[in-house]
Protein backbone atom coordinates (compact mmCIF):
# COMPACT_ATOMS: atom_id res chain seq x y z
CA UNK A 1 0.00 0.00 0.00
CA UNK A 2 1.43 3.11 -0.85
CA UNK A 3 2.49 5.72 2.23
CA UNK A 4 0.55 8.96 2.93
CA UNK A 5 2.67 12.21 1.59
CA UNK A 6 3.13 14.50 4.62
CA UNK A 7 0.94 17.12 3.03
CA UNK A 8 -1.67 17.74 0.28
CA UNK A 9 0.65 20.29 -1.13
CA UNK A 10 3.45 17.72 -1.33
CA UNK A 11 1.13 15.08 -2.75
CA UNK A 12 0.75 17.89 -5.74
CA UNK A 13 4.12 18.27 -6.09
CA UNK A 14 5.66 14.98 -6.47
CA UNK A 15 4.98 14.34 -10.41
CA UNK A 16 6.50 17.49 -10.90
CA UNK A 17 9.50 17.20 -8.85
CA UNK A 18 9.98 13.44 -10.35
CA UNK A 19 9.74 14.48 -14.38
CA UNK A 20 12.16 17.18 -13.22
CA UNK A 21 14.13 14.86 -11.37
CA UNK A 22 14.53 12.40 -13.88
CA UNK A 23 15.20 14.54 -16.67
CA UNK A 24 18.06 16.25 -15.08
CA UNK A 25 19.85 12.95 -13.26
CA UNK A 26 20.30 11.40 -17.09
CA UNK A 27 22.96 14.36 -17.84
CA UNK A 28 26.19 13.39 -16.73
CA UNK A 29 27.66 16.31 -14.87
CA UNK A 30 30.25 14.51 -12.29
CA UNK A 31 32.69 16.87 -11.51
CA UNK A 32 36.55 16.26 -11.89
CA UNK A 33 39.15 16.93 -8.66
CA UNK A 34 42.02 18.36 -11.18
CA UNK A 35 39.74 20.92 -12.81
CA UNK A 36 41.40 23.49 -14.95
CA UNK A 37 38.38 26.10 -15.28
CA UNK A 38 35.10 26.31 -13.91
CA UNK A 39 32.96 24.09 -14.04
CA UNK A 40 35.54 20.92 -14.44
CA UNK A 41 33.35 19.37 -16.81
CA UNK A 42 30.95 20.24 -19.51
CA UNK A 43 28.07 18.46 -18.66
CA UNK A 44 27.61 20.68 -16.10
CA UNK A 45 26.94 23.57 -18.75
CA UNK A 46 24.49 21.28 -20.42
CA UNK A 47 22.24 20.82 -17.03
CA UNK A 48 22.39 24.71 -16.39
CA UNK A 49 21.43 25.83 -19.71
CA UNK A 50 18.68 23.28 -19.57
CA UNK A 51 17.72 25.00 -16.05
CA UNK A 52 18.22 28.44 -17.40
CA UNK A 53 15.46 27.31 -20.13
CA UNK A 54 12.84 25.77 -17.71
CA UNK A 55 13.53 29.37 -15.09
CA UNK A 56 12.30 31.54 -17.99
CA UNK A 57 9.35 29.31 -19.27
CA UNK A 58 8.21 29.49 -15.61
CA UNK A 59 8.74 33.47 -15.81
CA UNK A 60 11.87 33.74 -13.74
CA UNK A 61 13.53 36.26 -17.15
CA UNK A 62 16.18 36.87 -15.56
CA UNK A 63 17.59 33.82 -15.35
CA UNK A 64 21.22 32.97 -16.54
CA UNK A 65 24.06 30.93 -17.16
CA UNK A 66 27.55 32.46 -16.40
CA UNK A 67 30.80 31.40 -17.55
CA UNK A 68 31.93 29.91 -14.61
CA UNK A 69 28.71 27.67 -14.66
CA UNK A 70 26.50 29.28 -12.27
CA UNK A 71 22.70 29.78 -12.64
CA UNK A 72 21.42 32.63 -10.85
CA UNK A 73 17.53 33.49 -11.17
CA UNK A 74 15.23 35.62 -9.64
CA UNK A 75 11.63 35.32 -8.54
CA UNK A 76 10.36 38.56 -7.28
CA UNK A 77 8.20 38.99 -3.94
CA UNK A 78 4.78 39.54 -3.59
CA UNK A 79 4.52 41.22 -0.25
CA UNK A 80 3.90 45.16 -0.26
CA UNK A 81 6.85 47.12 1.35
CA UNK A 82 9.25 43.61 1.78
CA UNK A 83 10.48 42.81 -1.39
CA UNK A 84 13.23 45.83 -1.26
CA UNK A 85 15.22 44.61 1.67
CA UNK A 86 14.29 41.24 1.49
CA UNK A 87 15.65 38.39 -0.58
CA UNK A 88 16.46 34.61 0.68
CA UNK A 89 18.83 32.60 -1.57
CA UNK A 90 18.38 28.89 -2.28
CA UNK A 91 21.01 27.52 -3.20
CA UNK A 92 21.99 23.41 -4.90
CA UNK A 93 24.93 21.95 -6.95
CA UNK A 94 24.66 20.97 -10.19
CA UNK A 95 27.90 18.37 -10.07
CA UNK A 96 27.61 14.89 -8.96
CA UNK A 97 30.46 12.90 -7.41
CA UNK A 98 33.78 11.61 -8.97
CA UNK A 99 33.95 8.42 -6.34
CA UNK A 100 30.99 5.95 -8.17
CA UNK A 101 29.96 6.44 -12.19
CA UNK A 102 28.17 9.04 -13.09
CA UNK A 103 27.66 9.01 -16.80
CA UNK A 104 24.73 6.94 -18.50
CA UNK A 105 22.31 7.13 -15.21
CA UNK A 106 18.75 5.29 -15.64
CA UNK A 107 16.71 5.76 -12.74
CA UNK A 108 13.83 3.35 -11.86
CA UNK A 109 11.19 4.45 -9.83
CA UNK A 110 9.80 1.26 -7.51
CA UNK A 111 6.30 2.42 -6.55
CA UNK A 112 5.18 1.43 -3.24
CA UNK A 113 8.15 0.01 -1.80
CA UNK A 114 7.29 -3.47 -0.15
CA UNK A 115 9.79 -2.89 2.48
CA UNK A 116 12.11 -5.88 0.98
CA UNK A 117 15.58 -6.10 -0.54
CA UNK A 118 16.32 -4.09 -4.06
CA UNK A 119 17.88 -6.02 -6.43
CA UNK A 120 18.69 -3.60 -9.12
CA UNK A 121 19.47 -4.76 -12.69
CA UNK A 122 23.03 -4.14 -13.45
CA UNK A 123 26.20 -4.94 -11.29
CA UNK A 124 24.87 -7.05 -8.81
CA UNK A 125 23.83 -3.81 -6.83
CA UNK A 126 21.19 -5.14 -3.84
CA UNK A 127 19.81 -2.50 -1.08
CA UNK A 128 18.88 -4.46 1.81
CA UNK A 129 17.21 -2.80 4.35
CA UNK A 130 19.34 -4.84 6.85
CA UNK A 131 22.57 -2.47 6.46
CA UNK A 132 19.91 0.63 5.58
CA UNK A 133 19.04 1.61 8.57
CA UNK A 134 16.83 4.21 6.53
CA UNK A 135 15.67 2.49 4.64
CA UNK A 136 13.35 0.43 6.94
CA UNK A 137 11.20 3.48 7.64
CA UNK A 138 10.04 3.87 3.72
CA UNK A 139 7.52 0.97 2.93
CA UNK A 140 5.30 2.11 1.11
CA UNK A 141 6.62 4.72 -0.55
CA UNK A 142 7.29 5.85 -4.05
CA UNK A 143 11.71 4.93 -4.49
CA UNK A 144 14.32 6.15 -6.58
CA UNK A 145 17.32 4.35 -7.55
CA UNK A 146 20.03 3.78 -10.43
CA UNK A 147 20.23 0.54 -12.51
CA UNK A 148 23.04 -0.05 -9.93
CA UNK A 149 25.91 0.47 -12.20
CA UNK A 150 25.82 4.38 -11.74
CA UNK A 151 25.62 6.76 -8.95
CA UNK A 152 21.53 7.94 -8.57
CA UNK A 153 22.32 11.80 -8.61
CA UNK A 154 20.38 12.42 -5.87
CA UNK A 155 23.05 14.38 -4.34
CA UNK A 156 21.89 17.12 -5.63
CA UNK A 157 20.01 16.98 -8.24
CA UNK A 158 17.31 15.86 -5.48
CA UNK A 159 17.72 19.21 -4.55
CA UNK A 160 17.59 21.00 -7.90
CA UNK A 161 14.54 19.29 -8.92
CA UNK A 162 13.18 20.60 -5.37
CA UNK A 163 14.10 23.93 -5.54
CA UNK A 164 12.78 24.05 -9.42
CA UNK A 165 9.56 22.63 -8.61
CA UNK A 166 9.06 24.75 -5.06
CA UNK A 167 9.41 28.07 -7.66
CA UNK A 168 7.33 26.83 -10.76
CA UNK A 169 4.31 26.40 -7.81
CA UNK A 170 5.31 29.93 -6.41
CA UNK A 171 5.59 31.53 -9.99
CA UNK A 172 2.11 29.63 -10.44
CA UNK A 173 0.23 30.95 -6.93
CA UNK A 174 0.67 34.59 -6.62
CA UNK A 175 -1.69 34.41 -4.25
CA UNK A 176 1.17 32.34 -1.71
CA UNK A 177 3.24 35.17 0.31
CA UNK A 178 6.22 34.71 -0.92
CA UNK A 179 9.91 37.53 -0.05
CA UNK A 180 11.80 37.58 -2.83
CA UNK A 181 13.73 34.57 -3.64
CA UNK A 182 17.66 34.38 -5.31
CA UNK A 183 17.95 30.90 -6.91
CA UNK A 184 21.65 29.51 -7.41
CA UNK A 185 22.84 26.31 -8.89
CA UNK A 186 26.55 26.27 -8.11
CA UNK A 187 29.45 23.86 -9.94
CA UNK A 188 32.18 21.79 -8.60
CA UNK A 189 30.75 21.38 -4.69
CA UNK A 190 31.88 17.46 -4.59
CA UNK A 191 35.14 18.93 -5.10
CA UNK A 192 35.10 21.73 -2.57
CA UNK A 193 34.78 24.60 -5.18
CA UNK A 194 31.06 25.51 -5.36
CA UNK A 195 31.74 29.01 -3.29
CA UNK A 196 35.03 29.75 -4.88
CA UNK A 197 33.89 31.73 -7.71
CA UNK A 198 30.29 32.84 -6.01
CA UNK A 199 29.48 36.13 -6.33
CA UNK A 200 27.53 37.35 -2.56
CA UNK A 201 27.35 40.57 -3.63
CA UNK A 202 25.03 40.37 -6.94
CA UNK A 203 23.12 37.35 -5.31
CA UNK A 204 22.06 39.75 -2.67
CA UNK A 205 20.67 37.63 -0.50
CA UNK A 206 20.01 37.86 3.62
CA UNK A 207 21.18 34.57 3.97
CA UNK A 208 19.97 31.42 2.03
CA UNK A 209 19.60 27.64 2.42
CA UNK A 210 21.35 24.81 0.14
CA UNK A 211 18.86 21.96 -0.35
CA UNK A 212 22.12 19.23 -0.24
CA UNK A 213 21.09 17.02 3.12
CA UNK A 214 19.36 13.96 3.31
CA UNK A 215 16.86 12.33 6.05
CA UNK A 216 13.42 14.23 5.86
CA UNK A 217 13.35 16.43 8.25
CA UNK A 218 17.05 17.07 8.44
CA UNK A 219 18.35 20.65 8.94
CA UNK A 220 21.85 21.34 9.27
CA UNK A 221 23.34 24.65 11.09
CA UNK A 222 26.62 22.84 11.90
CA UNK A 223 30.21 21.43 10.16
CA UNK A 224 33.35 20.20 10.72
CA UNK A 225 35.89 22.98 10.26
CA UNK A 226 38.48 22.01 8.06
CA UNK A 227 42.14 21.68 7.27
CA UNK A 228 44.32 20.16 4.97
CA UNK A 229 47.87 18.97 5.44
CA UNK A 230 51.08 18.29 3.06
CA UNK A 231 54.01 16.83 4.68
CA UNK A 232 56.96 16.69 2.76
CA UNK A 233 60.36 14.45 3.92
CA UNK A 234 63.65 15.07 2.19
CA UNK A 235 65.79 12.18 2.70
CA UNK A 236 69.31 11.57 1.52
CA UNK A 237 69.37 9.04 -2.21
CA UNK A 238 72.17 7.23 -2.54
CA UNK A 239 72.83 3.70 -4.90
CA UNK A 240 71.75 1.10 -2.35
CA UNK A 241 75.36 -0.28 -3.09
CA UNK A 242 77.27 2.84 -1.47
CA UNK A 243 74.38 3.54 0.80
CA UNK A 244 76.45 2.65 4.00
CA UNK A 245 76.68 5.45 6.28
CA UNK A 246 74.75 7.79 3.93
CA UNK A 247 71.93 6.83 2.59
CA UNK A 248 68.82 8.39 4.62
CA UNK A 249 65.54 7.05 4.00
CA UNK A 250 62.43 9.16 3.28
CA UNK A 251 59.83 5.95 2.94
CA UNK A 252 61.29 5.05 6.32
CA UNK A 253 60.94 8.14 7.79
CA UNK A 254 57.46 8.65 6.77
CA UNK A 255 56.33 5.36 7.81
CA UNK A 256 57.49 6.22 10.67
CA UNK A 257 55.42 9.23 11.36
CA UNK A 258 52.06 7.71 10.58
CA UNK A 259 52.48 4.81 12.91
CA UNK A 260 52.74 7.41 15.80
CA UNK A 261 49.62 9.25 14.68
CA UNK A 262 47.09 8.50 17.06
CA UNK A 263 44.57 5.38 15.09
CA UNK A 264 42.49 4.48 18.11
CA UNK A 265 41.25 7.68 18.49
CA UNK A 266 41.69 10.76 16.27
CA UNK A 267 40.89 8.70 13.46
CA UNK A 268 37.73 8.70 10.77
CA UNK A 269 37.41 4.52 11.32
CA UNK A 270 36.87 5.15 14.86
CA UNK A 271 35.75 8.49 16.04
CA UNK A 272 31.71 9.59 15.49
CA UNK A 273 29.29 12.28 16.39
CA UNK A 274 31.44 15.59 17.44
CA UNK A 275 35.08 13.81 17.70
CA UNK A 276 37.08 15.18 15.23
CA UNK A 277 40.26 13.10 14.03
CA UNK A 278 43.25 13.45 11.70
CA UNK A 279 43.10 11.29 8.49
CA UNK A 280 46.13 11.11 6.48
CA UNK A 281 44.80 9.88 2.74
CA UNK A 282 47.70 9.58 0.40
CA UNK A 283 51.11 8.69 0.68
CA UNK A 284 53.67 8.87 -2.43
CA UNK A 285 57.03 7.95 -1.36
CA UNK A 286 60.53 6.86 -3.02
CA UNK A 287 63.83 6.93 -0.51
CA UNK A 288 64.97 10.23 -1.64
CA UNK A 289 61.20 12.44 -0.62
CA UNK A 290 58.16 11.43 0.94
CA UNK A 291 54.71 13.08 0.64
CA UNK A 292 51.89 12.84 3.03
CA UNK A 293 48.23 14.05 2.16
CA UNK A 294 46.10 14.24 5.42
CA UNK A 295 42.89 16.34 6.29
CA UNK A 296 41.87 17.60 9.95
CA UNK A 297 38.42 17.58 10.94
CA UNK A 298 36.74 18.78 14.49
CA UNK A 299 33.56 20.96 14.98
CA UNK A 300 35.81 22.70 17.66
CA UNK A 301 37.92 25.56 16.33
CA UNK A 302 40.75 25.45 19.53
CA UNK A 303 40.18 21.33 18.96
CA UNK A 304 40.73 21.38 15.51
CA UNK A 305 44.18 23.82 16.25
CA UNK A 306 45.55 20.98 18.56
CA UNK A 307 45.06 18.34 16.31
CA UNK A 308 47.01 20.37 13.49
CA UNK A 309 49.82 20.81 16.23
CA UNK A 310 49.67 17.00 17.16
CA UNK A 311 50.42 16.91 13.56
CA UNK A 312 53.07 18.95 13.36
CA UNK A 313 54.74 17.92 16.70
CA UNK A 314 54.26 14.00 15.84
CA UNK A 315 56.47 14.47 12.36
CA UNK A 316 59.07 17.13 14.00
CA UNK A 317 59.66 14.14 16.64
CA UNK A 318 60.66 11.67 14.41
CA UNK A 319 62.14 13.72 11.56
CA UNK A 320 64.38 15.97 14.02
CA UNK A 321 65.97 12.82 15.10
CA UNK A 322 67.66 12.83 11.84
CA UNK A 323 69.73 15.66 11.33
CA UNK A 324 70.16 15.03 7.26
CA UNK A 325 66.56 14.77 6.87
CA UNK A 326 64.02 17.82 5.94
CA UNK A 327 60.68 18.79 6.87
CA UNK A 328 58.26 20.74 5.37
CA UNK A 329 54.69 20.92 6.66
CA UNK A 330 52.12 23.12 4.92
CA UNK A 331 48.80 23.57 6.60
CA UNK A 332 45.84 25.22 4.15
CA UNK A 333 42.24 26.00 5.46
CA UNK A 334 39.44 24.15 3.72
CA UNK A 335 36.12 25.50 5.42
CA UNK A 336 34.83 26.58 9.17
CA UNK A 337 31.99 25.38 10.75
CA UNK A 338 29.09 27.40 9.81
CA UNK A 339 27.93 27.08 12.92
CA UNK A 340 29.89 30.03 14.64
CA UNK A 341 28.35 32.23 11.63
CA UNK A 342 24.84 31.10 12.10
CA UNK A 343 24.42 31.86 16.17
CA UNK A 344 24.81 35.47 15.35
CA UNK A 345 21.35 35.53 13.20
CA UNK A 346 19.60 32.61 14.96
CA UNK A 347 16.09 34.03 12.57
CA UNK A 348 17.83 32.47 9.77
CA UNK A 349 17.34 28.60 11.52
CA UNK A 350 14.38 29.02 13.41
CA UNK A 351 12.89 30.38 9.71
CA UNK A 352 13.77 26.73 8.33
CA UNK A 353 12.58 24.91 11.98
CA UNK A 354 9.06 26.80 10.95
CA UNK A 355 8.70 25.66 7.33
CA UNK A 356 9.42 22.03 8.60
CA UNK A 357 7.07 22.18 11.01
CA UNK A 358 4.41 23.83 8.75
CA UNK A 359 4.97 20.50 6.61
CA UNK A 360 4.07 18.53 9.64
CA UNK A 361 7.45 17.21 10.31
CA UNK A 362 9.90 17.57 13.73
CA UNK A 363 13.18 19.35 12.27
CA UNK A 364 15.97 17.00 12.95
CA UNK A 365 19.24 19.03 13.98
CA UNK A 366 22.45 17.09 13.20
CA UNK A 367 26.05 18.28 12.49
CA UNK A 368 27.94 17.30 9.10
CA UNK A 369 30.93 15.47 9.54
CA UNK A 370 32.01 17.36 6.52
CA UNK A 371 31.34 20.76 4.80
CA UNK A 372 28.61 21.62 2.44
CA UNK A 373 28.77 24.84 -0.06
CA UNK A 374 27.17 26.46 3.20
CA UNK A 375 30.80 26.01 5.03
CA UNK A 376 32.56 28.31 2.78
CA UNK A 377 29.28 31.22 1.73
CA UNK A 378 28.70 31.48 5.52
CA UNK A 379 32.20 32.26 6.32
CA UNK A 380 32.41 34.78 3.16
CA UNK A 381 28.93 36.44 4.82
CA UNK A 382 25.91 34.67 3.55
CA UNK A 383 24.77 32.42 6.95
CA UNK A 384 23.78 29.03 4.71
CA UNK A 385 22.31 25.88 6.87
CA UNK A 386 21.35 22.60 5.23
CA UNK A 387 17.54 21.33 4.67
CA UNK A 388 17.17 17.76 3.79
CA UNK A 389 16.25 16.31 0.32
CA UNK A 390 15.05 12.91 0.79
CA UNK A 391 18.13 11.34 -0.83
CA UNK A 392 20.48 8.62 0.71
CA UNK A 393 23.32 6.34 0.47
CA UNK A 394 25.34 9.47 -1.82
CA UNK A 395 28.26 8.84 -3.53
CA UNK A 396 27.41 5.06 -4.42
CA UNK A 397 25.58 2.58 -6.98
CA UNK A 398 23.71 2.47 -3.70
CA UNK A 399 21.97 5.81 -3.97
CA UNK A 400 18.41 5.95 -3.29
CA UNK A 401 15.55 8.61 -3.04
CA UNK A 402 12.53 8.79 -1.31
CA UNK A 403 9.87 10.64 -4.05
CA UNK A 404 7.58 10.90 -1.35
CA UNK A 405 10.48 13.00 1.10
CA UNK A 406 11.48 14.87 -2.14
CA UNK A 407 7.70 16.22 -2.24
CA UNK A 408 7.89 17.07 1.39
CA UNK A 409 11.59 18.62 0.80
CA UNK A 410 9.55 20.85 -1.89
CA UNK A 411 6.83 21.74 0.16
CA UNK A 412 8.97 22.76 3.20
CA UNK A 413 10.64 25.10 0.61
CA UNK A 414 7.13 26.39 -0.55
CA UNK A 415 6.74 26.48 3.57
CA UNK A 416 9.70 28.70 3.55
CA UNK A 417 8.73 31.37 1.30
CA UNK A 418 5.41 32.31 3.86
CA UNK A 419 7.56 32.16 6.89
CA UNK A 420 9.76 34.82 5.66
CA UNK A 421 6.80 36.89 4.67
CA UNK A 422 5.62 36.67 8.56
CA UNK A 423 6.35 40.17 10.07
CA UNK A 424 8.49 38.39 13.00
CA UNK A 425 10.79 37.24 10.46
CA UNK A 426 10.75 39.81 8.47
CA UNK A 427 11.74 42.82 10.70
CA UNK A 428 13.71 40.19 12.79
CA UNK A 429 15.98 40.04 9.14
CA UNK A 430 16.32 44.01 9.29
CA UNK A 431 17.71 44.09 12.62
CA UNK A 432 20.02 41.14 12.63
CA UNK A 433 22.31 42.01 9.24
CA UNK A 434 25.27 39.27 9.81
CA UNK A 435 28.39 41.02 10.28
CA UNK A 436 30.68 40.92 7.70
CA UNK A 437 34.20 39.40 8.52
ZN1 LIG B 1 25.73 17.36 -2.21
Amino acid sequence: MTAPYTSPLAQDLAPDVLSRFERYVRIDTQSRRDRERSPSTPGQLDLGGLLVKELRQTGLDDADLDDNGYVIATLQGNVEGQTDHLAIGLIAHLDTSPDAPGAGVEPIVHRSYDGGVIELPRGGTRLDPAAMPELQDKAGHDLLTSSGDTLLGADDKAGVAEIMSAAAYLASHPDLPRPTLRIAFTPDEEIGEGATLFDIARFGALCAYTIDGSERGELQDETFSAYEAVLTIDGVDVHPGQATGKMVNAVRLMARVIAALPSDTLAPETTAEREGFIHPYELSATAGRAQLRAIIRDFDEELLEQHARLLQRTAHDVVDSEPRARLDIEIRRQYRNMGQYLEGVPGVVEAAEAAIRAEGLEPIRTPIRGGTDGSRLSEMGLPTPNIFTGGHEYHSVREWASLHDMAAATATIVRLAEVWTRPEHASASKMRQPASR
